[in-house]
């Protein structure tokens, strides 16, 4: 079983970020960090506490987690990890609810390069 570590230092990295692009919305009390390693393609990849599963715990407020993949993350130059945090980070929508954002997939990969370059 794929064995998950938290990774404060990749949230405080992401909280930089965020300053740095105005993400002024993302409550980092609710955005968790971690990492792990296996042998597929996967970079990082962000999870929502979203709505249906809202319904089952209504006491708990939304929630993302992301994770990144050891095995392709540290292969990748500094600048390259920051586009993916970046990355990462644009797919929570604005009103922080636990759902992704209606932003396309292909706008997000545009704009987390563009600002980092
Ligand atoms: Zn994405």
């Amino acid at each position: 079983m794929v064995q998950y570590i938290e990774a404060p230092e990749l949230k405080e990295r992401a909280i930089e970020i965020a300053k740095r692009f105005n993400l002024n919305y993302i409550d980092f009390e609710r955005v968790h960090f971690y990492r792990y390693s296996c042998d597929t393609r996967t970079c990082a990849k962000i999870t929502g506490f979203f709505r249906t599963l809202q319904l089952i715990y209504p006491h708990i407020k939304p929630f993302y987690v992301i994770t990144f993949n050891n095995h392709n993350f540290e292969r990748v130059s500094k600048k390259d990890q920051d586009v993916t945090i970046l990355h990462e980070l644009l797919h929570i929508p604005k009103n922080f609810s636990g759902e992704f954002g209606k932003i396309a997939h292909s706008e997000i990969r545009r704009l987390s390069k563009d600002w980092i370059n």
